[in-house]
């Protein structure tokens, strides 16, 4: 009941201030000023909109204003605007108030009249591209001294002529006021191109470090989209005095952001190799933004113009590819639909404000700016998203690589590998200068114990005998199962004793190192033999034969023994 109570009482107030407000509406109210302190953000004014562009002031005198508050956007329509701001000065003494015009680093010119009781009697004209002319310009921001007499009427007439689209906002502050507000003017604007500028720099070191492509066109697509709000939104005004024609031309970036971030889905998506239709609409659309990009170079206007219907042939492209890549489930497409939608949401505001067709708020005011920084918030993820993925496969890569050159059973190298590795050693250092060995050993009477204990048995005494050349043998040894039971080793830089010695504690460490089911201790040998590969004898195939030709003899002469190749055998 208490809250359809306050419903009611809520709703006769809201329509009795309506009614109000139309009333006043119609008549235009004076802006009272009734203290030299003051802050006047939110007051009532008028407009005219000289779509001859040629009026003078006694013409726009003649006609008919249109009510509105403090701040204006009219679209491209209506680049020459008159606003008129009736003030009345209500104390005894005179007043100084200053006139801001915050977005004035946009304009093409802003002039004031001054009309104190019917006569001009200030007119100061503010040309953007005469440095002469901008005595009343601070930090992108037209600021005029305007004297109130006492107890008079004053009417301001403030031309705003635009390059391109109108939109402006008119304030009055109190001297002490006036400065407070220039000083603040542009920072949520430097903290918003703060951020831009450090996920800049995290896509630019990502791409520094993986070489991966999406990395640099999603910086290179920040750096267009945040030069563009430092631009936009005052900022270069504010840190460097550049305004007028000077800066007309920089708005080129708004063409070039777009282009970045289609590239950028082609990327991340891969649509080249895995989507062509999903391709050819993103590159079709690329084109033509870059076709109207590079158009931009002669005229920026023209340009601009057509830059706001490829806007939304981009953002159709963009939301259709992204709603397909869902539908085929790419992982990445949900939180690159999430970023991307923020994007859109908050520039479609920012063109329905530009076309004079949203409210003047600060956020339709600046949709771009916040919508670049949240779709980058969001999509900070999607790269670390494809950092983890690219992890993973980098890792199984490894693995495969892994599973290439050993052997399972025994995680010796394979014989594949050990041909390879053994050769590039002999190619590249010293192996065949200094002498080195090789050594094929042959567990003795292996089929017997396949036949008495079993198989898996034989594959235990397989195990066993790989672990003991793995012990005994040396880190600079390359060692390989070469065959069923059959190993290799080769001892780069060895001498003869050395190798013979590395030989006879593989063959010896062997003993009674595994038991039977029974407990019994197996009699596990091998025959080892030897050969030496040097400058003399080079060739892999010739010194693995001569160590088997040794092998060989070893087995001949009774097995469990080592033997060196010699000329003879
Ligand atoms: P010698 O003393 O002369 O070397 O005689 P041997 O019985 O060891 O003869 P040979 O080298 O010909 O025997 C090889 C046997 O090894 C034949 C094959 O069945 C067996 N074998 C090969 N690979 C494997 C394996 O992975 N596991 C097991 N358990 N047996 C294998
Ligand atoms: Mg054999
Ligand atoms: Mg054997």
């Amino acid at each position: 009941m208490a809250f359809g109570f306050y419903s009611l009482r809520h709703v006769c107030l809201t329509l009795f201030f309506l009614f109000i407000s139309s009333v006043t509406f119609a008549e235009i109210s004076n802006v009272d000023i009734a203290s030299p302190d003051f802050v006047l953000e939110n007051f009532q004014m008028s407009y005219f909109v000289d779509i001859s562009e040629e009026m003078t002031l006694e013409d726009v005198q003649q006609q008919t204003f249109t009510p509105s508050t403090n701040s204006v956007s009219l679209g491209s329509k209506a680049k020459t605007t008159w606003a008129k701001i009736e003030l009345q000065n209500t104390t005894k003494t005179i007043i100084t108030a200053f006139l801001h015009h915050p977005y004035a680093y946009h304009n093409k010119s802003v002039v004031l009249y001054e009309v104190v009781d019917g006569r001009l009697a200030n007119t100061r004209i503010l040309d953007m591209d005469d440095p002469a002319s901008l005595t009343w310009m601070l930090k992108g921001v037209a600021a005029y001294d305007v004297h109130l007499p006492p107890k008079q009427h004053t009417t301001l007439y403030i031309k705003s002529v635009s390059f391109s689209h109108q939109w402006f906002s008119l304030d009055l502050y109190g001297e002490e006021q006036s400065r407070r507000a220039l000083l603040g003017q542009y920072t949520e604007i430097a903290l918003l191109v703060g951020m831009l500028l450090a996920l800049i720099i995290y896509n630019l070191s990502l791409f520094a470090f993986s070489a991966q492509k999406e990395h640099l066109f999603y910086a290179l697509y920040l750096i267009s989209g945040g030069f563009w709000s430092a631009l936009s939104y005052g900022l270069l005004a504010d840190l460097f005095e550049v305004y007028g024609s000077v800066t007309i031309n920089w708005h080129i970036s708004l063409g070039a952001m777009p282009v970045f971030l289609l590239l950028f889905m082609m990327e991340i998506f891969e649509t080249k190799k895995k989507y062509p239709i999903e391709h050819k609409a993103l590159a079709i659309t690329a084109t033509l933004i870059t076709l109207n990009f590079m158009y931009g170079a002669v005229d920026i206007i023209t340009s601009l113009k057509h830059s706001n219907m490829l806007a939304a042939i981009m953002m159709v492209v963009s939301l259709a590819v992204s709603v397909s890549m869902i539908i085929r489930r790419h992982p990445i497409a949900p939180f690159f639909l999430l970023g991307h939608s923020l994007f859109l949401i908050f520039s479609v505001k920012a063109l329905l404000f530009y076309s004079g067709r949203a409210d003047f708020t600060y956020i339709n005011s600046h949709g771009v700016g916040i919508g670049i920084l949240l779709e980058g918030l969001v999509l900070a993820f999607i790269i670390a998203y494809r950092i983890r993925t690219l992890e993973a496969i980098k890792a199984s890569q490894e693995q495969l690589k892994i599973q290439a050159t050993t052997d399972s059973m025994t995680q010796l190298f394979n014989r594949g590998y050990f041909n390879q590795q053994v050769r590039s050693l002999i190619n590249d250092s010293k192996c065949l200068e200094m002498g080195s060995y090789i050594a094929i050993i042959d567990i003795d009477f292996f089929k017997n114990i396949n036949d008495s204990y079993g198989h898996a048995f034989g594959d235990k005494a397989i195990i066993e005998t790989a672990r003991a050349i793995k012990e005994n043998s040396r880190g600079s040894d390359v060692v390989a199962r070469y065959g069923g039971e059959e190993f290799v080793i080769f001892m780069p830089e060895t001498t003869q004793c050395q190798a013979f010695e590395l030989a006879e504690k593989i063959r010896t460490s062997l003993k009674a190192t595994l038991y039977t089911d029974d407990h019994k201790p197996l009699n596990l040998t091998v025959s080892i033999g030897l050969c030496e590969i040097n400058d003399q004898e080079s060739d892999l195939d010739i010194c693995l034969n001569n160590a088997d030709k040794a092998l060989y003899i070893a087995k001949k002469q009774g097995k469990d023994q080592t033997k060196v190749y010699s000329e003879e055998m």
